[in-house]
């Protein structure tokens, strides 16, 4: 396929929160033109003003934002082919619908809503499919607009056609019965045009060359081209994205967990491994390679290497890939990432602190954390690194399990203080070292002994891994804590 500058866009509506399944037309489009050295446009499709939601907007920008994608064109951005908000291009649909009907492609159906309701019952009593019964189009509606009353435009699907043919880049040759068609509304009785209407006029007039989207607006297409044909447009080469299901195979939706982009931002994914994630949604360069660079992708994206048949959104693979971002990503930027999440999450759930979070102290925990986390979620990440933050205070059940331990007493536990005390060079290895020295010396079970370090130094029974908390802590907080636990061995010796 021989492409050279296309322009494509993105044409959100924004009447909720950024679908993961639209971000990932909007990545697939941003790739293709990034790919292709071409033009990205968003367009805003807020013609439905019943559907319209407040924030939305906003919603949708963050999303792409975040995600790193940039429009050339579009709201903020601005361009030769604005406004980019259809509700501020109405002038433009009416004009065209005008054109269609002083062409014969168009008419006003005056039809009330109880006609058509009626209609369509109708049409169900005797097992018809819904369809407008075409009742406005040939008829004199003269009086009707003398008195002025309120219509619609519609379409005159022609009647001399009986297949049409969309040529779609992924799908290939797919057939649609023209009979099949109805005669569809472009123009709504408040002057505000349909997706249909909207969508053509806006991607002629913006010199769409490539509309990138999700297969469910497969079906509309034919009423596009005809629409094209009425207008004497060449109209955009299509590629109708294939579907996202849940892991039960049923489209994905708010049942299979999160579905807005938003909602994975503050759930703790980093913004290139969820864009690397959904990429691999229903595109693949090959069948082993998963990590990809932002750069390398725009390389290699193609549109031929888009599948036809839907992908599953696997959370599992998601937290995996995130991990393996977390685990690669600078320093720099993922510290100042958790010290901001960290300090927000303490300070929010009023956290008392015994060392501050700042950069230099998550710098400290920074390699066990991204050992051990799959997202940067506070909830996630406390748990691992609290120790190192707050003065550990055993509780109940800790205090019981380690007057249970039989084989340490007081004096082990004072010698291990002391152990500690003469390492010099305080790594994990050296600890390690003395304290099992320790251990054969008294015969104490290693359970014992670590068991109760590990609450005295962690407030904690399982993990983090003793000897490198030890080194984390370093030795002066070690200390100060296994002395003030000295307290809960009294009974145990
Ligand atoms: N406004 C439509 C949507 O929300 C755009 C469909 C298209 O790209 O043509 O997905």
């Amino acid at each position: 396929m021989t492409i050279n500058k296309p322009r494509s866009r993105f044409a959100p509506s924004p009447t909720g929160e950024p679908h993961v399944g639209n971000m990932r037309t909007a990545i697939f489009t941003w790739l293709f033109c990034r790919h292709y050295g071409g033009e990205f446009i968003l367009r805003i499709e807020d013609t439905d003003q019943a559907r319209k939601q407040d924030g939305a907007l906003e919603s949708i920008i963050n999303g792409l934002r975040w995600l790193g994608l940039d429009w050339d064109e579009g709201p903020e951005t601005g361009g030769s082919h604005g406004p980019y908000f259809q509700s501020e291009r109405l002038e433009l649909y009416q004009n065209a619908s005008n054109i269609l009907i002083e062409n014969n492609w168009a008419y006003k159906c005056y039809c009330t809503p109880e006609e058509l309701t009626e209609m369509r019952q109708n049409q169900q009593k005797q097992k018809l499919p819904p369809q407008y019964d075409r009742r406005c189009r040939n008829a004199d509606t003269s009086d009707k607009a003398a008195k002025n009353l309120p219509y619609v435009i519609r379409f005159k699907i022609p009647e001399n056609i009986d297949t049409i043919v969309v040529d779609d880049l992924i799908r290939g040759r797919v057939e649609f019965q023209n009979t099949l068609l109805d005669d569809f509304v472009l123009l709504k009785s408040d002057g505000f045009p349909t997706y249909h209407l909207a969508n053509v006029v806006d991607d002629h007039e913006m010199e769409i060359s490539h509309v990138l989207r999700a297969e469910e607006w497969l079906s509309s297409t034919p009423k596009h081209l005809l629409l094209y044909k009425a207008f004497g447009y060449t109209p955009p080469a299509f590629a109708h994205l294939p579907m996202i299901l849940g892991n039960d195979k049923s489209k994905l939706s708010k049942r299979h967990g999160a579905t807005s982009i938003l909602e994975y931002q503050t759930n703790g994914y980093l913004p290139d491994a969820m864009l690397n994630f959904l990429v691999l949604l229903g595109w693949s360069l090959d069948d082993k390679t998963e990590i990809f660079s932002l750069e390398n992708l725009i390389n290699v994206f193609t549109i031929e290497r888009i599948g036809k048949s839907p992908s599953i959104f696997n959370t599992e693979k998601l937290n995996w890939m995130n991990s393996q971002y977390i685990k690669t990503s600078s320093d720099n930027y993922i510290t100042s990432a958790i010290t901001t999440i960290l300090s927000d999450y303490c300070e929010t759930n009023m956290i008392e602190l015994e060392t501050p979070i700042t950069q230099d102290a998550i710098t400290t925990v920074l390699d066990i954390l991204k050992e051990r986390i799959k997202t940067i979620n506070p909830e996630e990440m406390w748990p691992v690194c609290n120790f190192f933050f707050e003065t550990p205070e055993p509780n109940e059940q800790q205090r019981l399990l380690v007057k249970s331990k039989a084989s340490l007493s007081s004096e082990i536990y004072e010698e291990a203080i002391n152990t500690i005390n003469s390492i010099d060079d305080f790594t994990e290895e050296k600890i390690e070292i003395s304290l099992r020295k320790l251990l054969e010396k008294y015969e104490c079970k290693p359970r014992d002994l670590f068991g109760t370090i590990r609450i005295a130094i962690t407030g904690k029974e399982v993990s983090p891994p003793l000897f490198i908390t030890f080194e984390i802590l370093g030795k002066t907080r070690s200390i100060e804590r296994m002395q003030r636990f000295t307290k809960y061995l009294s009974v145990a010796t």
